[in-house]
């Protein structure tokens, strides 16, 4: 789940207490298998709606809007031709700044919302590289999200994206495009402070430069990866305790 701006950045303040417990509705859709997956935009986006925020301040002019329409219709054209498997999908009414991979027995969906592509901070790079990050929770191979189990997890998606998923849409110029995503992408990210993301926006940028650069996984994919995985580890165990006591 999950993008910036300055216009909300100074309502964060005034979510203060709503924070809590909104991750906490957002952490059970965090594993939903999403993009930009990022637990704060959803958080945002809930914010939003939650304080009856104005949408418009946020919004782009009408012909930027439309502007923004054509670019992600193109770009699901290109991506289809690429990846006829896959079916993208646009819920342009929708405010919520989110995109998401997500099937129906073995179709294949990867499906953005209408406040994401609106966003001010992402452009067509930003979007074309969250494309292939969805389409890499799909495509990407191992290893996989160790809760949900199909979809790839969250850093090799980034990594596929870079490496796979943007040259085969955009040939010779996808080292650069991924490059120019990469920094909208991690700009968003760092714009919200206790994110609970499996992938710190540091390792995020590592692994599009490599995979945009055809280098190697870069070890702090894998160091990310047994992050995760020891947090969960924790969070059983913990959760294992509180069982027995609540039992006991
Ligand atoms: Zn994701």
């Amino acid at each position: 789940m999950r993008c910036t701006e300055s216009v909300i950045q100074p309502k964060r303040e005034i979510c203060g207490q709503a924070a809590d417990v909104l991750s906490k509705i957002a952490a059970s859709n965090e594993r939903a298998g999403c993009l930009v997956e990022k637990l704060h935009l959803l958080f945002y986006d809930l914010c939003m709606s939650f304080l009856d925020w104005p949408a418009e301040e946020v919004l782009p002019s009408r012909r930027a809007q439309q502007h923004r329409r054509r670019v992600v219709s193109e770009l699901f054209k290109r991506f289809h031709q690429a990846f006829p498997e896959v079916t993208y999908e646009l819920l342009w009414e929708s405010p919520t700044v989110n995109a998401q991979a997500w099937r129906l027995g073995s179709a294949q969906y990867v499906r953005v919302y209408g406040g994401l592509v609106r966003h001010r901070a992402i452009s067509k790079y930003g979007l074309a590289l969250m494309l292939a990050h969805e389409t890499g929770h799909h495509l990407g191979g191992l290893p996989r999200d160790p809760d949900l189990r199909w979809p790839t997890w969250q850093g090799q998606a980034d990594y596929w994206a870079a490496s796979e998923g943007m040259p085969k849409v955009f040939g010779r110029h996808a080292r650069r495009l991924t490059l120019r995503g990469a920094k909208e992408i991690i700009e968003l990210h760092r714009d919200f402070s206790g994110d609970e993301a499996d992938v710190t926006p540091d390792e995020r940028l590592a692994i599009f430069r490599a995979g945009a650069r055809g280098e190697i996984v870069p070890t702090c994919l894998q160091t990310a990866f047994e992050r995760m995985m020891m947090d969960q580890d924790t969070r059983k165990t913990v959760e294992t305790r509180i069982g027995r006591s609540t039992k006991g």
